[in-house]
């Protein structure tokens, strides 16, 4: 398995392979850049193939921590870690524990926060080793509303002024009014999503592979149900997907009909070209580092005890992020991901 010469290593500044025998820890933590601050970044817990596979994982997914955080402006750097099991059967709390030390052993440089495969209980459970964890505390407003550290409603949040804003960039319109969303995978961040958009009086076609999701949402907001596959021929305005990476590819991209593809989920774009593609067709799309960047947002000022309301003017300001870049993207005639690369490049440089 190579590592310094692996096609995703991107000049990592340091990656750490963490192993406990008693509770049976396999993990790996990489962090890939730190010039901004500490590289802050979920723990995926997953059933991978192969070693090579967690490996790849991890630093394709610490790399696009710096860029997110970059682009966010926050005071953090790059990282993520893979825990290689079965969350439903491998997880035990002396597993988490394990983790959260090798987390505290590398003295703050990385961050750790839910990711899939872990959530806020195994996020306090890391938080009884170390202090270098977030998406724990539970946030209150001014009115007494609380929640807990779950990240997915600041992405739903930040997602739904995303797609506002490129509503506002390619149509040319300000209301949400009978506007068409497809929304692929209704689940933590999905069904918020899906809120907002009905709230704002959009029409919503959804899917899932879970089909209770998907009934919730046709019971609760009046949603059409599609099936899986037949997610991206609808006819709607936008496409917004919030399930899984690598979705907008060869085979897909061709059946789009939507103008706008702009959803929280992380790695959309298969390959670098498929960028091209989509803007060669017209298709605006909101780059997904930058869209769903409401999360970690959350999670960094978390730590700092910030005002709730101030991390909500600053989740709100990733529409006028993307404003920038479908506005600079246009003018050059560029991919909105390029931008978007380019943009964080000289933020993290
Ligand atoms: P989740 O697991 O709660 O929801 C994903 C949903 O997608 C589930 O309901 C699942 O059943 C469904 N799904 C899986 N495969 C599918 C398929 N082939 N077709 C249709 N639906 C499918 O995850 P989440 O937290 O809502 O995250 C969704 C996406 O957003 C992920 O890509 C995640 O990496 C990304 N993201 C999440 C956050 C966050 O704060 N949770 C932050 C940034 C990015």
């Amino acid at each position: 398995m190579k590592l310094f010469t692996h096609h995703e290593f991107d000049n990592h500044e340091q990656v750490v392979f963490c192993h406990d025998k008693a509770s049976g820890l396999k993990a790996i933590i990489a962090i890939h850049n730190t010039h901004r601050g500490p590289a802050l970044g979920g723990c995926r817990m997953y059933p991978y193939a192969s070693e090579a596979e967690a490996l790849n994982d991890v630093l394709r997914l610490s790399r696009g921590m710096t860029y997110k955080s970059a682009i966010a402006n926050l005071p953090l750097g790059g990282g993520k870690s893979v825990i290689i099991g079965d969350p439903r059967r491998d997880k035990t709390q002396a597993l988490m524990r394990a983790m959260g030390l090798a987390v505290e052993r590398l003295g703050g440089r990385y961050i750790v926060a839910e990711d899939s495969g872990t959530h806020v209980a195994d996020m306090q459970l890391i938080g009884e080793v170390t202090n270098h964890v977030s998406g724990i505390a539970e946030k209150c407003d001014a009115e007494g509303n609380c929640r807990s550290g779950d990240p997915s409603p600041m992405t739903a949040r930040g997602t739904f002024v995303g797609i506002q804003a490129a509503v506002r960039h390619r149509l040319g319109r300000e209301d949400l009014h009978g506007l068409r969303v497809a929304i692929q995978g209704v689940g933590n961040v999905g069904h918020h999503l899906a809120k907002h958009l009905h709230d704002a009086g959009a029409q919503i076609w959804v899917s899932d592979i879970n089909r209770e999701a998907v009934q919730h949402m046709v019971n609760e907001l009046g949603a059409v149900a599609v099936a899986n596959e037949e997610i991206y021929d609808q006819d709607v305005d936008v496409f917004a997907p919030c399930a899984m990476g690598a979705i907008l590819n060869d085979e897909t991209i061709p059946r789009l009909r939507a103008r706008i593809v702009a959803g929280a989920a992380n790695n959309q774009l298969a390959e670098k070209r498929h960028g091209s593609i989509l803007t060669e067709k017209g298709i605006l799309y909101a780059p997904d580092y930058v869209i769903n960047a409401g999360g970690v947002i959350d999670v960094c000022y978390e730590r700092n005890a910030t005002d709730p309301q101030q991390i909500v003017r600053q989740v709100d300001a990733i529409g006028e992020t993307l404003s920038e870049i479908f506005n600079r993207a246009e003018q050059q005639h560029r991919p909105t991901d390029e931008l978007a690369d380019q943009l964080a490049e000289e933020r993290f440089a």
